[in-house]
């Protein structure tokens, strides 16, 4: 296949556009233009996205922008799509899925593509409207920045803009677009789509594509054919495995892990009942969905392999040799333990050689954790603190029987020994946010919205974009979750 470079990029609200996806043939996806969405208005914007894509900062203000984003103009030199994929919900095989109401525009010179993620029907829709509503619009836009924030992969989000067009779900709720970029949006499912089909043509010009586009590298591993497809595989498994590391270490629960979820560049996707962990309780589950708690916490590093699994089958026609696949997924299982240990060590300081119960060090503080069900960010937050000012009380203070973190603190502070306290401290503080996007803090940013005050969340977005600070005038975003969190339920409806 030839994704020819000389084609004419054209430029339209002050971007040069072009879409390399389209390229791939229709085979990959349908042509598809946004529906318009009557009189939208600005919800909420991030200025650090749009200061990397390079746009001036009267966007903002600018009527063209806002119907562009909202699917009341077209934008020209785009090619709007929406691409089809398959997957597994829920450990069945779902089927055809596809683009339902997310539709692809096209890249910007900055290497990211962007989707209006609610802008209409698409072939993909299947039964449902091509729609988003704005609690889970703000939801998703919130957290995109807030996970860019603490330095974990994900899409990003531009801004979301509503209209007060009626939108059905339990209730009538107002319609929102997400405008959502990353370098690329392929996801497992893109490749379980083609597999299952048996189209090793198309499955081979996808993965070709991806190689080209994003792993270079696995090129190196060409002869025979099929390494190049392990060597993909691989670095897809290394990703994932970084990934989910970096969840468990910040206590994120991504409540629908279905391989159509799961990004082939390791990104988080499909920011849908996620949650940040309030009290520690490894067994959590944030879906209300989720019955069996098949996307509980605790399960989410086990999940991310089985869908790993997958992605490895649907890759088997171009790799050939299931013993190469098998080996490709290896380094998940070595991988994933070793950046987790490295994470939590981090969150504890302990950045210099590592010593021989620092792992016992971790599993002991967790199970503490849990056992009293501690609030996580807090714990870790306060740890940090109280490294620095040699006064544990504030941490102390967070246990009910306090003897078991007695013991534990003895045997912490003689691991960190003689070194400075102060270092140690600035250290933990650059690894153990102040602020995660709790439900109750993002419910509140909604309950705003809805009444078109987006003050707070504009707040928000603030302290999440810049988590490790102190922001001093927002201490409230960083308190104990309300006694009403615990009655938040977050479905898979949004
Ligand atoms: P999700 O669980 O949100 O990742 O969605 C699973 C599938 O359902 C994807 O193919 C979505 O595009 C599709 N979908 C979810 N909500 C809608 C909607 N309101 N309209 C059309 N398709 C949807
Ligand atoms: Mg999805």
């Amino acid at each position: 296949m030839n994704l020819s470079t000389d084609r004419h990029d054209k430029t339209d609200l002050g971007l040069t556009w072009r879409n390399t996806f389209a390229e791939l043939g229709d085979d990959f996806y349908t042509r598809v233009s946004p529906q318009p969405l009557p009189d939208p208005y600005w919800v909420a914007h991030s200025t650090s996205l749009a200061r990397e894509l390079g746009l001036t900062p009267s966007w903002q203000q600018s009527d063209e922008w806002l119907q562009a984003l909202s699917g009341n103009r077209a934008v020209a030199g785009t090619e709007p799509l929406a691409s089809v994929y398959s997957g597994h919900q829920f450990g069945v095989w779902a089927g055809q899925l596809g683009d339902g109401r997310a539709i692809l525009l096209g890249q910007t010179a900055s290497g990211l593509e962007l989707q209006l993620k609610g802008a209409g029907l698409t072939p993909y829709s299947r039964m449902a409207d091509g729609r988003a509503v704005l609690r889970s619009s703000v939801r998703e836009f919130l957290c995109s920045e807030a996970m860019h924030g603490l330095q974990i992969p994900t899409t990003r989000a531009l801004c979301v803009t509503g209209s007060d067009a009626p939108v059905y779900r339990e209730t009538a709720e107002t319609a929102a677009v997400l405008t959502r970029l990353a370098p690329s949006f392929v996801r497992f499912g893109h490749f379980e789509h083609f597999s299952a089909r048996a189209q090793v043509e198309q499955l081979r010009a996808l993965a070709d594509y991806v190689i080209d586009q994003h792993y270079p590298q696995c090129r190196g591993a060409e002869s025979p054919g099929g390494k190049a497809y392990a060597a993909l595989l691989q670095a897809v498994s290394e990703r994932t495995a970084k990934l989910l590391a970096q969840w468990q270490a910040i206590g994120f629960c991504h409540g629908v892990m279905n391989t159509d979820n799961m990004s082939i560049l390791g990104l988080t996707i499909d920011y849908g009942p996620f949650q940040f962990l309030d009290a520690y309780q490894p067994g959590h589950i944030c879906n209300h969905s989720d019955t069996q708690g098949r996307y509980a916490f605790n399960r989410q590093p086990n999940v991310a392999y089985w869908n790993l699994f997958c992605l490895a089958q649907a890759l088997l026609p171009l790799i050939e040799e299931q013993s190469l696949a098998m080996a490709a997924l290896e380094p998940f299982k070595t991988m994933f333990p070793q950046e987790l240990e490295r994470q939590m060590r981090a969150k504890l300081g302990l950045t210099d050689s590592t010593a021989p119960n620092d792992r016992l060090l971790i599993e002991d503080i967790l199970s503490l954790l849990a056992r009293s069900g501690i609030d996580y960010t807090i714990f870790w937050r306060r740890l940090s603190h109280s490294v620095g000012s040699g006064d544990v009380t504030p941490v102390r203070d967070l246990f009910l029987e306090p003897a078991g973190f007695d013991g534990w603190w003895l045997r912490y502070a003689q691991r960190i020994g003689a070194q400075s306290r102060q270092q140690l401290s600035q250290a933990m503080l650059r690894a153990n946010p102040k602020f995660v996007l709790r439900n109750h803090l993002a419910e509140l940013a909604i309950q705003g919205a809805k009444r078109q005050d987006f003050a707070a969340l504009a707040s928000l977005l603030e302290v999440l974009q810049a988590p490790f600070d102190e922001h001093p005038e927002f201490e409230h975003y960083a308190d104990f979750p309300p006694d009403w969190a615990h009655s938040i339920e977050i479905s898979c409806s949004s």
